[in-house]
């Protein structure tokens, strides 16, 4: 169980999405997490910890942007922390996930045998590789986005 909220608009993206969390914590007190694009980047800020945490953490660096995605996580694989906050994200995708991807660990398993690194200790970081090594391949995102659904069993 998790929450997530995305938003896109022409407001500072960071106050709708921390008020979305804000409503959707009961889902999740492991960590709170936010992705935003600023500048044609993502940024990615997560927080082990209730929300509050990452109200601290956002308030040090003010970010600005009108795109974003936030997520409050109940851990199901691996342990509570910061580097297991979603979102997981690369300079080509980021990812919030609810659930479970049950193939998790084989995928994993395999995509470590061809040399892709990993982060966290999440099923959810799995997909996000395996979206970035499909897109690599195939160079289309929707095509990637919908190989990647097709391959991970949530
Ligand atoms: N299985 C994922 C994790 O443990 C997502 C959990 C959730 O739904 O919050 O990170």
């Amino acid at each position: 169980m998790c929450g997530i909220v995305g938003y896109t608009g022409p407001r500072n993206s960071v106050q709708p999405i921390i008020e979305g969390l804000g409503r959707l914590e009961y889902r999740g007190y492991d960590s709170a997490g936010i992705c935003l694009k600023i500048n044609h980047k993502l940024s990615i800020f997560k927080k082990e910890g209730k929300l509050e945490n990452l109200k601290g953490l956002l308030k040090d660096s003010s970010p600005v942007s009108q795109v974003g995605i936030g997520h409050t996580r109940w851990a199901t694989h691996g342990g509570v922390s910061s580097d297991n906050a979603h979102p997981h994200g690369n300079e080509y995708f980021a990812v919030v996930h609810n659930g479970i991807i049950e193939n998790a660990s084989g995928l994993k398993k395999q995509l470590q045998a061809e040399g892709w690194e990993f982060k966290s200790q999440t099923d959810s970081e799995v997909f996000l590789v395996l979206l970035t090594k499909n897109f690599h391949e195939l160079k289309d995102t929707l095509k990637a986005i919908a190989l990647t659904f097709q391959t991970s069993l949530g």
